[in-house]
């Protein structure tokens, strides 16, 4: 794959059904921008039905299991996902590694696993404030970059989105500065530009962590930024909309 400009919305466990319809009808594609919405499990068919009828957005899971079919409570399956008309999976949001304690090796199992399915994982990496407050931004990024490489190496990682969402400003209506968000998009850009890896023009790195349509067109003013992976503002459609504009 190449770079290419993604706007992905991360509904988390919010939406309905006749708000999925609602949605999915107002949405305003723009050239050049893919653009991606991720509601709930129960939601994923009927947004590929009307993805299909509409012709505008891709349709992501907020998670998936480790594991093919068997006995796994409560977990569901690539392959369901895929026979759903899933493209991408998000995997290791920071809500799922500190909520629901995914470690960095179970998260780079799951994008193994979601890779191997054909789906695109959207590989979600940030720091918290304290690592950010301890200098180790940068580090903790690539270390959990580094984990799924290790995994499923360089072939394969191409096929990869990553988005960098500093857990300090998911939901809390402060994002990470354009200065600040391009500082790390160019480190992590810069380890997969390294000569062993060869994927910095590849891959796409989104940004994460209160995207809004008053921050948008400058946090995708920078280099490094591809695009973003928004929560509570791809809840709102007018808005939503604009953070797509922005992109275009
Ligand atoms: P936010 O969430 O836009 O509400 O900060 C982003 C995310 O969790 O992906």
């Amino acid at each position: 794959m190449s770079r290419r400009k993604i706007v992905a919305g991360n509904w988390k466990q919010n939406g309905s059904k006749v708000f999925l319809e609602n949605f999915m009808s107002a949405i305003k594609e723009v050239e050049d921008v893919d653009v991606v919405i991720s509601p709930p499990f129960p939601y994923l068919e009927k947004a590929s039905a009307l993805s299909a009828k509409l012709g505008t957005v891709s349709v992501s899971a907020q998670n998936a299991s480790l594991y093919s079919d068997g006995a796994f409570t409560g977990e569901v399956s690539v392959e369901m996902l895929k026979e759903v008309g899933v493209e991408f999976v998000i995997v290791g949001h920071s809500e799922r590694r500190e909520l629901f304690g995914e470690s960095d090796l179970v998260v780079a199992d799951k994008v193994s696993k979601v890779l191997a399915s054909g789906l695109t994982p959207i590989l979600c990496v940030g720091e918290t404030l304290e690592q950010r407050e301890a200098d180790e931004t940068i580090a903790v990024c690539s270390r959990q970059i580094s984990s799924v490489l290790d995994v499923v190496g360089v072939d394969t990682f191409e096929n990869v989105v990553v988005a960098y969402e500093p857990v300090w400003a998911i939901g809390t209506g402060k994002s990470a500065t354009s200065k600040e968000a391009q500082e790390v998009h160019a480190a992590i850009r810069a380890l997969l530009s390294d000569s062993l890896v060869g994927l910095g023009d590849k891959v796409s790195v989104l940004y994460g962590g209160s995207v809004k349509a008053n921050n948008a067109i400058e946090l995708f003013s920078q280099e490094d930024i591809d695009g973003a992976l928004v929560g509570g503002a791809s809840l709102k459609i007018e808005e939503f909309n604009e953070i797509i504009k922005a992109a275009g």
